[in-house]
């Protein structure tokens, strides 16, 4: 078949990556003028397979309203007028729920599990150099109540076959020595040994240039997608700034947090709303991680990518805009001074950009209601880690095969607000 999918990143290229493998003649098209430009540039550069819980919990909902007045919160959720943000934070309040969180914790390990499988494959099919760092993920804890919460949720886990070590004090001082100067405010941390690190701008980069070696895939910059057309149940053709096009068979969708404007044009709502995160880089040191580390309470982590730090989080609804603010950048800041007070944060680069997150957590991958329309789309903030998985599964569907995983909690057209 002859397949465009539309957008280059993490989601695009290694969908065009999947879809070339089977033998389809492939086209992306992006806007910018390279690949991963967007949301897949300077993110933290986790793949935390075994990271299951999904922003929408019964933990976050009590803190929602005190964060709402507090500029450099972990997570922002403000009120607005956009029926967009109003339909999506709704049911993203309705997704705190027990019940329904542990439901999308379950979905989003059954992805994670199965995309750590499908990357080790395609590391080892591709060689792609990318500052892989397979150490796992080291999480770490400086109040007692988010250790205790973290403890049982590890049980959680374990009950559903990921196993992950409860470490303490001397004994996560021990596997992270730099984490020495901030040992006072720490109480504990989780090693979550299956995770891993690496860069997702590389690594997506020399991906879109293999596909297009090996493989024949056509990249399109600098093109912008403006609508798509439908008639009798199919994409008909697409329009773009510089004219249409009707020579493809099938589409995927993967433009990031602009899947869901684009996905308006022919009548599909679909709860993927755009939040803000930051990253910051600086150079690595003695005194900074060499493991990738998540920072629970504050929601940041550290990834090692090669000679630099990478550190990365927070969450905001700023509507479609990326514009860098000082204060939130600041709250990154702040968290680093604060576990590694020597790390050299003033000569850091600093990067905003927008996730495109559904109110439940899974991303949304396969079938639409259109014949020859897919979804890769929608993966918040694990997009990195889900993106090799969900590339299989979407390609098993286009192929009109049975995913290697079941699709529930995944499908574009799942209940969001299932008991
Ligand atoms: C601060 C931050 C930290 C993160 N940390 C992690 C992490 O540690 N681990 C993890 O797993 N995930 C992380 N994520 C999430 C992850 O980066 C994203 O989920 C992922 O990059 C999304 O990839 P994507 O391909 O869906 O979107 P994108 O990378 O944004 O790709 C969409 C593409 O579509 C193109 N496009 C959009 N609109 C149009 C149009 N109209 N016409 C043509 N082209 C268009 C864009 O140019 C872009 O290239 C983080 C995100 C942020 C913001």
């Amino acid at each position: 078949m002859k397949l465009c999918v539309l957008g280059a990143g993490i989601t695009g290229v290694t969908s065009a990556y999947m879809l070339a493998k089977n033998g389809h003649d492939v086209t992306v098209i992006d806007r910018q003028d390279g690949a991963a430009k967007e949301c897949s540039f300077a993110n933290g550069g986790q793949l935390s397979y075994s990271h299951a819980e999904p922003w929408a919990n019964p933990y976050v909902f009590p803190k929602l309203w005190k964060w709402m007045w507090q500029e450099d919160a972990p997570l922002v959720l403000r009120f607005s007028l956009d029926p967009h943000m109003i339909r999506w934070g709704t049911l993203f309040l309705m997704n705190c729920l027990p019940a329904r969180a542990r439901r999308h914790a379950e979905v989003h390990l059954r992805l994670g599990l199965y995309s750590k499988r499908i990357m080790e494959r395609m590391i080892e099919e591709t060689a792609i150099d990318f500052g892989y760092l397979n150490k796992g993920i080291l999480h770490v804890f400086s109040d007692q109540k988010t250790y205790d919460h973290a403890c049982n949720h590890a049980e959680f886990q374990a009950s559903l076959g990921c196993h992950e070590t409860v470490l303490n004090r001397s004994q996560m001082l021990e596997m992270e020595p730099s984490l020495t100067h901030a040992r006072d405010n720490l109480v504990g941390g989780i090693h979550a040994s299956i995770d891993a690190s690496g860069d997702i701008h590389v690594f997506t980069q020399k991906l879109a240039a293999l596909c297009a070696e090996k493989y024949g895939v056509k990249f399109v910059y600098g093109r912008t997608i403006k609508a798509l057309h439908q008639a009798e149940g199919r994409i008909s053709h697409i329009e773009t700034d510089q004219g249409y096009d009707s020579s493809f068979d099938g589409y995927v969708m993967s433009l990031g947090a602009h899947s869901a404007v684009l996905l308006r044009t022919i009548g599909m709502y679909v709860p993927i709303y755009p939040m803000k995160g930051y990253s910051i880089t600086f150079d690595a040191t003695p005194d900074t991680p060499t493991l990738s580390i998540t920072d629970a309470a504050r929601k940041i982590v550290y990834s090692r990518l090669g000679n630099k730090v990478r550190v990365a989080g927070t969450a905001e609804f700023a509507g479609y805009n990326d514009t860098i603010r000082p204060y939130r950048v600041g709250a990154i800041v702040r968290g680093v001074e604060q576990l590694f007070p020597k790390a050299p944060v003033a000569s850091r680069s600093e990067w905003a950009c927008l996730r495109p997150s559904t109110p439940d957590g899974p991303p949304m991958l396969g079938t639409t209601p259109f014949a020859n329309l897919y979804m890769n789309t929608g993966h918040g903030t694990l997009g990195w880690t889900q993106a090799a998985g969900s590339a299989a599964i979407l390609a098993d569907v286009v192929e009109g095969k049975s995913p290697e995983i079941p699709l529930t909690g995944l499908m574009t057209q799942r209940n969001l607000i299932r008991l």
